[in-house]
């Protein structure tokens, strides 16, 4: 046997790992312990059983979900021989903290599957599997492993069956594949405004596509009502008091905070509503139509509607948008479509992400270059292309093209991080630097992955890229 010579530092870290990762006395491992674990199934695989006695096959763990709801989406598992069926993955130290994390009495969990803890009593009515006896390694050598890079990485079996093809294509040609199915993505969006358009008209339909696009993914259904009913909130010759119309817009939503005291910003938009309120309770959204919980401060709808109700006071957006559609430099038209869409400085909004947060210590504006680039490739080119396409104005329908695909690439997301990993294999944002790319792999998920499981079930976009590569 080789005898090794002693490594301190690997002692040292060893036993600062084991430090963070149990807990004192107790002895239970640290949670991210268990999900690095469930994610790379280091776990006695085939001796697998529930609490209640079931045998249980992984045939997926699931993809590692960071936003909030469970932590392993779309895994598939199979109880004795019962047919796989497939859900999400939740990883609590114990059964309690089913009930303790309020997971039972919320939406976004009941197509949890599976309930894995470190231990103890079964779940009630959930599957539970407890780790502690099934792990492939001890403890103290899995939170060695936990350092390390191999730890980190997206596992090689939970890639895609497209990978292996379209590692083979060279960048030229991927590059060519995503933009193909980007230019899908911008007909499609652009078909939805033609639409709207018909039954509603041009600039309402514009205005459907700017509340949706602020209402990012969690907000986009209370978002487009809102923006529905503009015509009932904001007629022709309505007031242009900027708080007033944020007042009223903010009121309908029902964001606007219960309890107001002294002389704050929103006890001054209540003093407003008081006086509408009833004039616009049949259009009143509920708030609980609005998803709050996990939002960066930057996205609250409630500063996004701010935006909105400032966009609606000044009454200048559709004419800026068009002087920006009619100048054809192409260098420079990111930074052009932000002042078009930019909106005067507000004393309050510049100053506070929300109505109840501290003041900043530096202003913000409300509108910033990322989200910029999500409304640019979502809306205003989409709406653009498409109204170019109606009128016949081919000269403006492809200036909106050259744009669309020289868009430079919008903020990284965690779609976007799986996308890149399950299908191109790589971490590297490299081959999506441009908007569309990223749009374009966004749509091959819609299209394929979507319609498949997580082991690519039926899926025949690998064989569609391999017979493309000839
Ligand atoms: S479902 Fe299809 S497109 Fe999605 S990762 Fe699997 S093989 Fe690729």
């Amino acid at each position: 046997m080789i005898k090794r010579k002693r490594n301190f530092y690997a002692e040292w870290r060893l036993r600062d790992r084991q430090a963070q990762a149990l807990q004192e006395g107790k002895g239970t491992p640290a949670e991210d312990l268990l999900q690095i674990v469930w994610f790379h199934q280091r776990l006695l695989r085939d001796q697998l059983r529930t609490l209640d006695g079931r045998r249980l096959i992984i045939l997926h763990p699931g993809f590692w979900s960071h936003e909030g709801g469970p932590d392993f989406r779309n895994a598939i598992v199979q109880f004795d021989s019962e047919k796989p069926i497939s859900g999400d993955i939740e990883v609590d130290l114990h059964a309690s903290g089913w009930r303790a994390h309020g997971h039972d009495r919320n939406s976004n969990f009941k197509n949890v599957i599976l309930h894995v803890v470190w231990e103890g009593e079964g779940t009630r009515n959930l599957p539970t599997l407890a780790l502690k006896n099934v792990l492939d390694s001890s403890v103290p050598e899995l939170l060695g492993w936990m350092g390390t890079d191999a730890s980190r990485a997206f596992p090689a079996e939970l890639q895609g069956k497209c990978c292996a093809p379209l590692r083979d294509l060279s960048e030229e040609r991927l590059t060519e594949l995503l933009q193909q199915a980007a230019r899908v993505r911008l007909e499609a969006k652009a078909r939805q405004f033609e639409v709207r358009a018909r039954q509603a008209g041009w600039e309402q339909a514009l205005w459907e596509g700017l509340f949706r696009g602020l209402g990012y993914k969690h907000n986009t259904w209370p978002m487009l009502r809102l923006a529905e009913m503009r015509t009932r909130l904001f007629p022709e010759g309505s007031p242009g008091d900027p708080v007033q119309v944020q007042a009223r817009l903010l009121g309908t939503a029902g964001l606007l905070p219960h309890e107001v005291g002294g002389r704050t910003y929103a006890r001054e938009l209540w003093d407003f509503w008081w006086r509408e309120r009833a004039a616009f309770e049949d259009c009143a959204l509920p708030r609980a139509v609005w998803h709050l919980h996990g939002l960066r401060p930057a996205n609250h709808p409630q500063r996004r509607l701010a935006l909105a109700a400032n966009w609606l006071t000044q009454r200048t957006l559709i004419g800026a948008l068009e002087t920006w559609c009619a100048d054809r430099n192409l260098e420079g038209c990111e930074a052009r479509l932000l002042d078009a869409l930019q909106v005067r400085p507000d004393p309050f909004w510049n100053w506070h992400w929300t109505l109840r947060s501290k003041k900043l210590k530096s202003s913000q504006p409300l509108l910033g270059a990322t989200r910029v680039t999500d409304l640019a490739v979502n809306v205003v080119l989409p709406w653009l292309w498409m109204r170019a396409v109606e009128g016949k104005n081919e000269a403006v329908r492809e200036e909106m093209e050259r744009r669309y695909f020289a868009w430079p690439a919008a903020e990284d997301n965690a779609m976007l991080r799986l996308a890149r990993q399950r299908l191109l294999g790589t971490t590297s944002k490299k081959l999506l630097r441009f908007a569309a790319a990223q749009q374009g792999l966004l749509q091959i998920v819609r299209d394929f992955c979507e319609h498949s499981d997580a082991l690519c079930a039926n899926c025949q976009f690998p064989e569609l890229v391999r017979n493309w590569l000839g």
